[in-house]
């Protein structure tokens, strides 16, 4: 019997050249791929509510007879229609109508209208209800819960719905592939799930669906989930087929630069920099990602897989997600490095001219064996001679995407270059293996010696003088501050301003200490100019915009003030309180919150003052706001799912797991219809 799978969309009602377009579009070739496309959530248009019965924010179904409509004149002119059924009376309320509308909804006439419920001046009101003229009392309903689907302009809902009621016609005469190995024990046949969710009978929980833990969503999730983790590993092998060149580790080169360290890695480190070196040694590309607390010293584990690379007579790339972080490692690596007598480039999206010209020629010569900078490093004109390592740091600010992007910058007849990642924001261990499944993993779960733990504390604004006497009283005893001003707007100019007028402020309060100011708008030798002076405890406070969130790294500071810490995540917070605790003196953050503050709001910060885990602070993180902003936006592209979701999938991925494995061992044929059934032609991971 054929399947749905061979048969296309072409060959159903109403679907004639230009709709197949705008399907295929959406990566909609074929029936079977219509019954994958599953609806984002549903509304109840089975039964009629009584007007009485209908509570503001539901969207529900009301029947009943226009008692009066008027053109009204206010604040904007609008029609509204007054309502009635046995029960009670609602307005309807348009912004937009014609008088062809207007002329529809003369006394008398019974309407039927879907729409939500939202309280008016005139109570109960819906705008802009769909609404529909019926004759008698019983005009029939929906029979099943109304789907509504993911879409873009061009195709809308009533097409979707009727190009879906057609598939599961089909559905019902050609049968649908199962493709988990018999060894997963799903409860619930592939054609019931499909069945259910394009259409769920009258009785089906919305609860139920809306949480996603009905039997038929869990069914495909599963099988969702599966199908990436597969593309992931297709994605890893891909890369390993093309080879990679061996580097050998050099132990002496490795000993004088540690020798030259005053201090001896931890355990921790030694332990990640010999997996790094084993992973080096290998004739296929390293993936790698290192994961460690913020302190945990992941920068030296950098350098290592560094200096094997290079000792084998292979160029580096370093990339940090901001240019401060980039000039940092600029700073550590040339103090590090140069004595040894390793040459070192440096490019960024501000390097302009004759030196970027220059910073070219070296990279393309090998005249340069480090390269450290910003995304910039990976233009397509920037080619490197002998590229053997790339080494991105604090990974989840960058996509997927853009790091499957890097490794094709190898020189011809090369290979892939090896490529280490390092993130400090902790990936929760379920998060990981579906996000990061093409990875391997390292963690540094240890502290160098002699931290401090930070003590944080919740303000709120209104005691703000307090904070300010308190930063006073420190800088006065010899430690220095760190004052941080967030913004929600990813716009530096704003950023920028908001700090200025603190600093400025500060100053003014504050007039014996010496305030530094550091943003994102600053020119890279002004910015230098300050974090040197600051280093160099030349300044007492700084006051920065998160720009300072990651690496920068001056252990006399001792003092840490957010403002406005609702506004960022916590593992953000986590990260710029790592800043502070670095040195021997006892550290405090304070979090100047701005009141009110939700009971959410309050919840998430007293995360940050009962933890200290960076693990545990990214669970909740993820727990309380979801993947998509845990991972940052750039990332989301790899975690929409159609149907799973996370967290609140989380469970099902033990099992996923098991599955994969597998499919990958003893099923291998089920590997690309998986694939092909969930990601479409899998191009969506390659494309950026
Ligand atoms: P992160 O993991 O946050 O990038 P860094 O690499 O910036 O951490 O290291 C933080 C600080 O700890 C730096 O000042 C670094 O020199 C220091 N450090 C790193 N490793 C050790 C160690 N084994 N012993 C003592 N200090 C160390
Ligand atoms: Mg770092």
């Amino acid at each position: 019997m054929p399947g749905i799978a061979n048969l296309s969309v072409r060959e159903l009602r109403g679907v004639g050249p230009k709709l197949a377009a705008k399907l295929a579009d959406y990566g909609v070739h074929c029936v079977e791929d219509l019954l994958f496309h599953l609806p984002l959530r549903y509304q109840d248009r089975t039964r009629v509510t009584p007007i009485a019965a209908a509570t503001e924010g539901a969207d529900v179904v009301i029947e009943g007879e226009v008692r009066a409509a008027d053109v009204v004149f206010g604040r904007r002119r609008s029609l509204v229609a007054r309502i009635q059924d046995g029960s009670g009376t609602l307005t309807l309320r348009f912004f937009h109508f014609s008088a062809a509308q207007k002329s529809h909804l003369q006394p008398g006439t019974r309407l039927r209208c879907f729409g939500q419920v939202r309280r008016g001046s005139s109570g109960l009101e819906m705008y802009h209800p769909e609404y529909q003229q019926v004759q008698g009392e019983n005009t029939p309903v929906a029979e099943a819960l109304t789907p509504i689907y993911p879409t873009t302009a061009g195709i809308g809902q009533n097409q979707w719905r009727k190009l879906c009621e057609q598939a599961l016609l089909q559905l019902r005469r050609e049968p649908v592939k199962e493709l988990l190995p018999p060894i997963s024990e799903v409860p619930y046949e592939l054609a019931r799930a499909l069945q259910f969710l394009h259409a769920p009978p009258p009785d089906a929980s919305l609860a139920l669906l809306r949480e996603g833990r009905h039997p038929a969503q869990l069914r495909l999730a599963l099988e969702e989930l599966v199908a990436h983790n597969l593309s992931l590993h297709r994605l890893r092998e891909k890369q390993q087929c093309e080879g990679a060149p061996p580097l050998m580790p050099d132990a002496k080169l490795l000993s004088t630069f540690l020798n030259s360290l005053p201090f001896a890695p931890t355990r921790a480190q030694s332990r990640v920099l010999s997996e790094i070196a084993a992973d080096l040694a290998r004739p296929y590309p390293m993936l790698r990602l290192v994961q460690g607390d913020v302190g945990s010293g992941k920068t030296l584990v950098a350098a290592g897989a560094a200096l094997q690379a290079i000792g084998n007579g292979f160029q580096v790339a370093l990339m940090a997600p901001t240019e401060i972080l980039a000039e940092q490692h600029w700073r550590t690596f040339s103090q590090w490095f140069e004595p040894m007598g390793i040459t070192m480039e440096w490019l960024s999206g501000r390097s302009k001219g004759s030196k970027r010209a220059s910073a070219l020629a070296r990279m393309a010569s090998a005249e340069a064996s480090l390269i450290i900078g910003t995304h910039a490093l990976f233009q397509d004109e920037v080619a490197f001679a002998r590229l053997g390592l790339v080494i991105v740091d604090e990974q989840h600010r960058f996509g997927v995407h853009q790091r499957l992007n890097l490794t094709r910058k190898t020189a011809p007849g090369l290979g892939r270059a090896h490529q280490l990642v390092m993130t400090a924001t902790p990936i929760p261990r379920t998060l990981s293996m579906v996000a990061y499944a093409d990875l391997d993993c390292s963690v540094i779960d240890e502290l160098p010696p002699g931290r401090t733990a930070v003590t944080t504390v919740l303000i709120d604004n209104s005691r703000r003088q307090e904070v300010v006497a308190r930063v006073a009283a420190a800088c006065s005893e010899g430690r220095q501050a760190y004052w941080v001003c967030t913004l929600i707007e990813e716009n530096d100019t704003l950023q920028a301003q908001a700090a200025e007028a603190t600093a400025e402020e500060l100053r003014l309060a504050l007039p014996e200490l010496a305030i530094g100011l550091v943003h994102g708008r600053l020119k890279p030798a002004e910015k230098e100019a300050v974090m040197t002076a600051f280093k160099a405890g030349k300044l007492s406070l700084l006051v920065a915009t998160t720009v300072i969130e990651v690496g920068v790294d001056v252990p006399n500071a001792s003092l840490m003030i957010v403002e406005n810490p609702e506004r960022l995540g916590l593992a953000q917070l986590h990260q710029l309180r790592g800043r502070v605790g670095r040195g021997a003196q006892a550290s405090h953050c304070v979090l100047l919150y701005q009141t009110p503050l939700s009971a959410n709001g309050k919840q998430r910060l007293s995360v940050l003052r009962e933890s200290s885990d960076g693990f545990y602070i990214a669970e909740k993180d993820l727990e309380l706001r979801g993947p998509g902003e845990v991972l940052g936006t750039r990332q989301t592209g790899l975690m929409e799912f159609r149907i799973a979701e996370l967290p609140a999938h989380d469970y099902l991925l033990d099992e996923v797991q098991v599955i994969s494995e597998n499919i990958r061992e003893s099923h291998p044929e089920l590997a690309d219809p998986l694939i092909q059934r969930w990601t479409g032609t899998g191009q969506q991971f390659a494309k950026v």
